[in-house]
């Protein structure tokens, strides 16, 4: 062994005099902060006598990181102050001793490694004994009792009078530090498709304590430690790890989660070239799906996504696209979803209803074995700077409902529970997918009515696909036969083929066929978003400008007099998809032609969410609050009438339908329709029967 608390410090000496000092300039200020020294390992330690001192870190750091500390404490500063209870950290360790998660094995027990993740869980801070002072019940004396374990172990003895009876612990009198456990998960971009990602907890003390949130993608430094798993109060032969962490690296940057190399670049640049590329894109995001065109392009455009801005007061205008699907069971929304799991870079797949995950943006419980609040990220916060898809999101649980506003627009999450104040990061895309409430999805009723989704979330979204299934014997066909296709059922592909009486049919299947094979390989792909994401921000010419504003113009003309209807969400909205589209083909201006993509993408979406039956025509109040324009002007008209009647002493124990029923009509209001708004009046609170037939105001003061 050449560690010793000598060497080390000679090592301080010669390496980290700042250091030293700074320590001491602290501890004189009785400046709580950081009692440590942090030694850079591939920089300093490395090199310090032939690298002999990191190797034996590297092999026993309980010992040696034991003598750097103590060899902290002998080191000399200009202060002439005893460095006390300080300990070395060490960081920035070489990649061969980072390992994965998934890959821990009992030969990495009692070693120094480095594992890098998300993190996933925290509790908060609280104070833990290490030092525990006793007193003997016999004699009154103080006893002392180092603690290395979970569970507090007692005295054998009383150094003064032997006895071995009763010891009460003196709390104040015993040496405490703080501890916080947290949870690293792998992360999401390096799990194949489908794949659960593991987690390990880290203990933390000292100064490495309360100082990150879930969702901080991290390194951390420490000692592998194994600990029997307990059955009732025995132990078992079997063994629970965690890392006991030295040191912490929280990454700033942008993870850069793949390395993009010159020969890739190349690849990407001539795939950018494509005449077919936007085409090429959407059909590799699901290729097994068949149709649905534009829901991929949409998707496609999420991927790449917008650009986030920065507003003179300090707000933020996010980039990231949110999409909805919506539509009857068995229409592949759930295939959809987990097919963009596949392609794209740090996506993370969840569904609404998942009982013992974390939900969708952050929970706080009490941790079942020590009592300890605990917050957990949930999806948005794991997919920090990616993409969350959440399936079955109509059946989120009550308190994501209400954090999900905040999530998606200024996409963070605040924690205020217990002991717990964060502010959780939620920079992410979420694509959803929901299911109608009465099983079948109607195109000709409100989507707000249909799924349990409130107005106000459903306007977070950017764009609303629904998914239908209707029933059209051609449309059929080829789905079967792309479906049996791509499950390699060649022989029966070939015989619908032989069934099919028409040239052009066979024709069309031997294309179908051909479809299958995913059009970009979705390593290059995520690559080519990934690469697109990092260097491309595109901006709007001139031209595309006026185009924008041409169509948000009509559209809020179309939407005239309503009260909410087009409002400057859609706009934003549009910059954003056209922002995604220029960024698909890497170029740095947006031109005309992205904004028709736009459109046609944003109308295609309007038509199926918000077209009144009614009227023919858009109406976004219509899909997304329940209630058409003509609707309104209808309850406002009929609120009128009442409010004029109740005037009428003759009426002030309530007007009669019939009389209510009969000025709507010279008004100009049918009376069905009249009667039909009196019932939703009714249900929606705005007026009450006080007897059968007899209507009244519902005045709220
Ligand atoms: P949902 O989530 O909408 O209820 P699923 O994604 O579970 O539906 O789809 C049900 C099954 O039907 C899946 O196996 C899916 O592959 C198949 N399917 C439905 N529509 C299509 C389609 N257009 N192309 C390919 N497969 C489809
Ligand atoms: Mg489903």
């Amino acid at each position: 062994m050449h560690s010793s608390p000598e060497v080390w410090r000679e090592f301080f000496e010669s390496y980290y005099q700042n250091e030293l000092n700074r320590l001491a300039d602290a501890i004189i200020s009785l400046d709580g902060t950081g009692r440590s020294i942090y030694v850079d390992f591939l920089r300093d330690l490395a090199i310090f006598r032939e690298g002999k001192l990191a190797e034996e870190l590297l092999e026993y750091p309980e010992k040696v990181i034991e003598d750097a500390s103590r060899g902290i404490e002998l080191s000399f500063n200009i202060h002439d102050v005893r460095l006390e209870n300080c300990i070395a950290r060490f960081m920035n360790l070489p990649l061969t001793r980072r390992i994965l998660i998934r890959d821990l094995r009992s030969e990495h027990v009692s070693k120094f490694i480095s594992i890098e993740g998300i993190v996933r869980k925290v509790t908060e801070v609280r104070p833990k004994i290490v030092k525990a002072a006793f007193l003997c019940g016999a004699c009154g004396n103080e006893v002392m009792v180092e603690q290395d374990d979970a569970v507090l172990k007692q005295p054998y003895e009383c150094r003064n009078c032997q006895s071995r009876g009763r010891f009460i612990l003196l709390p104040e009198k015993s040496e405490k530090v703080d501890s916080q456990r947290i949870r690293i998960q792998e992360y999401p971009e390096n799990l194949r498709g489908g794949e659960q990602p593991q987690t390990i907890d880290v203990y933390l003390e000292g100064d490495l304590t309360g100082r990150i949130n879930p969702g901080d993608r991290v390194v951390v430094n420490g000692i592998v430690k194994a600990r029997p798993r307990a059955y009732g109060s025995k132990k078992l032969l079997h063994m629970d790890i965690h890392i006991e962490g030295n040191s912490l690296e929280i990454l700033q940057q942008e993870y850069e989660e793949f390395e993009i190399t010159e020969e890739d670049v190349k690849k990407i640049l001539e795939l950018s070239e494509d005449p077919m590329l936007y085409e090429r894109v959407a059909n590799s995001i699901a290729p097994i799906i068949y149709g649905y065109e534009m829901i991929k392009l949409a998707i496609a455009l999420q991927l790449f996504g917008g650009v986030p801005k920065k507003l003179p007061d300090g707000s933020e205008i996010r980039g990231d696209i949110h999409i909805l699907l919506v539509g009857d069971p068995g229409v592949a929304k759930s295939q959809m979803l987990r097919y963009v799991h596949r392609v794209a870079p740090r996506s993370v797949y969840t569904t609404g209803k998942g009982t013992t995950s974390a939900g969708l943006t952050a929970t706080a419980t009490r941790d079942e074995v020590d009592g300890r609040w605990t917050l957990e990220a949930g999806a948005l916060v794991l997919a920090d700077k990616g993409i969350a898809l959440v399936d079955e999101i109509d059946k989120m649980r009550p308190e994501d409902r209400s954090a999900l506003h905040e999530a998606m627009e200024q996409q963070t999450i605040s924690v205020a529970k217990a002991g717990i104040n964060a502010m959780l990061r939620s920079r992410c895309a979420l694509l959803g997918a929901a299911n109608p409430k009465y099983g079948r999805f109607d195109l000709f009723a409100p989507i707000v009515e249909q799924i349990d989704l409130s107005p106000t979330l459903l306007s977070r979204f950017d764009l609303i696909f629904v998914m239908t299934d209707e029933p059209d014997a051609e449309k059929d066909r080829l789905l079967a036969t792309h479906i049996l296709n791509t499950h390699e059922l060649g022989e029966k592909l070939e015989m619908l083929r032989n069934l099919s009486s028409s040239e052009i049919k066979r024709e069309k299947l031997d294309i179908e066929a051909k479809k299958i094979e995913p059009q970009i390989d979705p390593e290059l792909l995520r690559k080519y978003i990934a690469y697109a994401k990092r260097t491309v921000f595109p901006v709007l010419t001139e031209e595309a400008k006026n185009r924008i504003i041409e169509f948000y113009v009509s559209l809020r003309d179309s939407a005239k007099d309503s009260s909410v209807t087009v409002t400057a969400r859609q706009l934003e909205a549009l910059v954003r998809l056209a922002e995604a589209s220029a960024r698909l083909r890497l170029s740095d201006r947006i031109t005309s032609q992205d904004i028709d993509r736009v459109i046609g993408i944003f109308r295609k979406s309007l038509e199926q969410i918000a077209l009144n039956p009614e009227t023919g025509e858009i109406d976004i109040d219509y899909g997304l609050s329940g209630t058409s324009k003509t609707q309104r002007d209808r309850i406002l008209t009929i609120k009128r009438i009442i409010e004029n009647l109740e005037k009428d002493p003759q009426y002030t124990k309530g007007v009669p339908e019939e009389v209510i029923l009969h000025s709507a009509e010279e008004k100009g209001i049918e009376r069905a329709k009249a009667k039909e708004v009196l019932y939703k009046m009714r249900e929606k609170g705005e007026i009450y029967s006080p007897r059968p037939n007899y209507y009244r105001i519902v005045h709220s003061y």
